[in-house]
């Protein structure tokens, strides 16, 4: 079963709340197209029969060793674990190539365009925000919780948030946009251990057959108090740098407004 950060849900919250962020400038662009980026928001989790697609949403941090030292270039990861680097994920360089369209659509000025390029951009971003996004250990398969990657991102969310509950911050112009993701990427990182264990500590309620697909209210109530506020604050991050990665994508096209819209 493909692995597939935030679900729908998630990833539109993080699409609308970055839109919501939005100074006038870029946010015009959007204008009347809002729905169109959260429709789309989803689509690079549709690509995975292709091969090359799966490692776009993730990166494994364990492999190389010090969270503060992870590779900045491809170059590096090849330097640093051989030919396999692709396998332990490439979302970092996905979020800047992706990012580099949305400048190129602002240029275009095609405003269809600069909405398509936001959606995809905002998938990668979000993805990155997911703790289970940065392990090996992603669905807990090594410690003997597997289905904890989609409870977390899945089934947290569609149980309990709505995007009117949360808030982002003004986007903020940032030179060093491009360096971000490896910030992110950490700061998810941190977040494992915990989200582990809150897990184990929600199943230590219901007894072991009773651990079905979809676990017991009790498994629900107690994830949710321990994990909720995380949850809830990994999407406004993600809502927060997505709002940021269009903001500075406008600046660095130019700041070009938006073009009149084609008379119907
Ligand atoms: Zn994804």
């Amino acid at each position: 079963m493909p692995l597939r950060a935030w679900g729908d849900k998630g990833h539109r919250v993080v699409s609308t709340l970055a839109l919501r962020s939005l100074p006038e400038g870029p946010k015009a662009w959007f204008a009347g197209r809002e729905a169109d980026v959260c429709d789309h928001a989803s689509d690079p989790d549709h690509w995975k029969s292709d091969r090359k697609e799966g490692p776009r949403h993730f990166l494994d941090m364990e492999p190389y060793g010090d969270p503060g030292h992870l590779p900045r270039t491809l170059e590096e990861a090849y330097a640093k674990v051989g030919g396999g680097y692709y396998q332990l994920g490439v979302v970092p360089w996905i979020i800047q190539d992706r990012w580099r369209d949305l400048v190129d659509a602002f240029r275009s000025g095609d405003a269809a365009r600069v909405g398509f390029a936001t959606a995809i951009l905002g998938h990668y971003i979000a993805d990155a925000h997911v703790p289970l996004h940065t392990t090996t250990n992603h669905d807990g398969q090594f410690t003997n919780q597997r289905g904890v990657h989609s409870r977390w991102e899945s089934g947290l969310v569609e149980r309990h948030i709505a995007a009117e509950d949360l808030s982002v911050p003004p986007a903020r112009a940032d030179e060093a946009f491009v360096t971000r993701p490896w910030d992110w990427l950490r700061a998810s990182h941190a977040l494992v251990p915990q989200l582990l264990e809150d897990d184990r500590e929600a199943d230590r309620t219901s007894p072991q057959h009773d651990r079905g697909r979809s676990r017991t209210p009790a498994y629900w109530m107690i994830f949710w108090n321990k994990q909720g506020p995380v949850v809830k604050r990994q999407l406004e991050l993600g809502g927060q740098h997505l709002g940021d990665a269009i903001l500075n994508a406008w600046i660095s096209a130019g700041r070009p407004p938006c073009p009149p819209r084609p008379q119907e």
